[in-house]
């Protein structure tokens, strides 16, 4: 029998972590590299930047996640570089030769161009982003709480979130919560509930990827908790005082003076997909073929947010969510594994199939105890929809103790409007 095949999996995301799950068992050693020690569920981040749950809520250890998994080494380091013809990849100074290679390292948040915005518009994508925004977000109040000037004060609670997807959606949503309902008693001088939040959405509706009725909903449950929502309007500046707009309507700029303003559009796929020499959309999502692998090369995968892929039934590309990711890394791990297999055998390698991606709904939450979701055909909105949205969210997050904990987190909100993380960390409380 020949040497074991080398599997060398690049990202312990949505997408990555479900490749490894398929190759248990398998006749091969997987080497699963990331940069952070741990696995991020992302849909909960802005939980984590709006002080409902804490970060171990809602993020675990990789190690500890596949330490059940004997053909799997983890190793915490960047890959900077990936040699397709020598079929080895870089981190740490390290080389890793694979016999299959599978990127999964994701995207990050995108500022079409304006790359200086993020110092005054983080957006959310890590534990570290989230606790930011969450700094800068009891920032502002604190701010207010000791500003004399009101005009001052005006822009210590206005918050501006640039997206109206759901992200900028959830966040709009939490922090109206926190002015309105969390706070106002612990604050002596200024009164909380005059924050004016802004949700900006250059498209016509917010959450536009969903059905239109469900748009309308989100729209008025936003309004409804206060939310200032401008669609057709874009960021055209961002700066330390605030946001320049551009309301396509009249073609006029306008001004918000604003401490706290929060990006929740645009994504750009990892840099390494360049890297590979094969074709790079304009988001660096790298063009992957039926079989989610890189032209000239069915050694190599592309999958989940990093993967620009063509969706079969639709001709759409599969979109940046966690059950795309999902999906395309359970796609690449069964291809490898039955090609392991037949080579074991001294088989023919079987023909690959074409990844399919499965629709299975969308949701997003508009403060406490209310939210949208599609699944299937059907529409779901308000208390009934959060509902449904807790039970799959909690379902989803990995480890017994971080569903217990964000259970009891929600309950104790749900009941007392209590944000049980609101603690500034990082610097010290900062420019005042
Ligand atoms: C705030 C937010 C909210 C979201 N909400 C939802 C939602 O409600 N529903 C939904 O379906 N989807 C949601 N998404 C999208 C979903 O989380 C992503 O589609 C999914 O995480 C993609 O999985 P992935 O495995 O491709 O990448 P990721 O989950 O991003 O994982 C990439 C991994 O690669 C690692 N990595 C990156 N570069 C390197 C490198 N060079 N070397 C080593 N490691 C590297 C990273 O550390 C990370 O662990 C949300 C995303 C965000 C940011």
């Amino acid at each position: 029998m020949g040497q074991r095949r080398r599997v060398v999996v690049v990202g312990g995301g949505f997408g990555g972590l479900a490749c490894v799950r398929e190759l248990r068992g398998a006749a091969c050693d997987v080497t699963l590299i990331d940069k952070k020690n741990h696995h991020v569920f992302q849909p909960l981040l802005y939980q984590v930047a709006t002080a409902a749950l804490s970060p171990a809520n809602i993020a675990a250890p990789i190690r500890k996640i596949v330490s059940s998994q004997r053909n799997c080494s983890v190793v915490l380091g960047e890959v900077t570089g990936v040699d397709v013809g020598l079929r080895t990849v870089t981190a740490g100074g390290r080389v890793y030769p694979y016999d299959y290679l599978v990127l999964a390292c994701g995207a990050r948040h995108a500022y079409f161009g304006h790359d200086g915005w993020e110092a005054w518009a983080p957006g959310l994508k890590t534990i570290e982003d989230a606790l930011e925004i969450r700094r800068r977000i009891l920032l502002a109040f604190e701010a207010a709480e000791l500003a004399d000037d009101p005009g001052v004060r005006r822009a210590e609670l206005t918050f501006v979130i640039v997206g109206g997807g759901p992200t900028g959606v959830e966040l709009a949503g939490a922090i109206a919560e926190i002015a309105a309902k969390s706070i106002p008693r612990d604050f002596r001088r200024v009164d909380t509930r005059t924050a004016r939040v802004v949700l900006v959405q250059s498209g016509d509706r917010v959450l536009e990827e969903y059905p239109e009725a469900l748009s309308v909903r989100a729209r008025r449950d936003l309004e409804a908790l206060g939310v200032h929502v401008r669609t057709g309007t874009r960021a055209t500046e961002v700066d330390r005082h605030g946001v320049t707009l551009l309301v396509r309507e009249t073609g006029r700029h306008e001004r918000l003076d604003a401490r706290c303003v929060i990006w929740a559009a645009g994504v750009r796929a990892s840099p390494l997909g360049a890297q590979l020499g094969a074709e790079v959309d304009r988001a660096g999502r790298v063009r992957v073929g039926a079989d989610l692998s890189i032209e000239g090369h069915p050694e190599v995968f592309v999958i989940g947010d990093q993967m620009a892929c063509a969706d079969s039934a639709t001709g759409r590309d599969v979109p940046g969510v966690a059950q795309g990711a999902i999906q395309s890394g359970a796609f690449v791990g069964k291809t490898i594994r039955a090609e392991l297999a037949a080579q074991a055998r001294g088989g023919a390698v079987p023909v690959r199939g074409v990844f399919r991606y499965r629709d299975l709904g969308s949701m997003a939450t508009i403060g406490r105890a209310r939210a949208v979701a599609a699944i299937g055909n059907r529409r779901f909105a308000g208390f009934i929809a959060w509902v449904l949205w807790s039970a799959v969210h909690v379902l989803a997050l990995i480890g017994f103790r971080s569903k217990v904990m964000a259970m009891l987190e929600w309950a104790w909100l749900y009941l007392f409007w209590s944000r049980g993380a609101r603690l500034i960390t990082g610097e010290e409380a900062g420019d005042l």
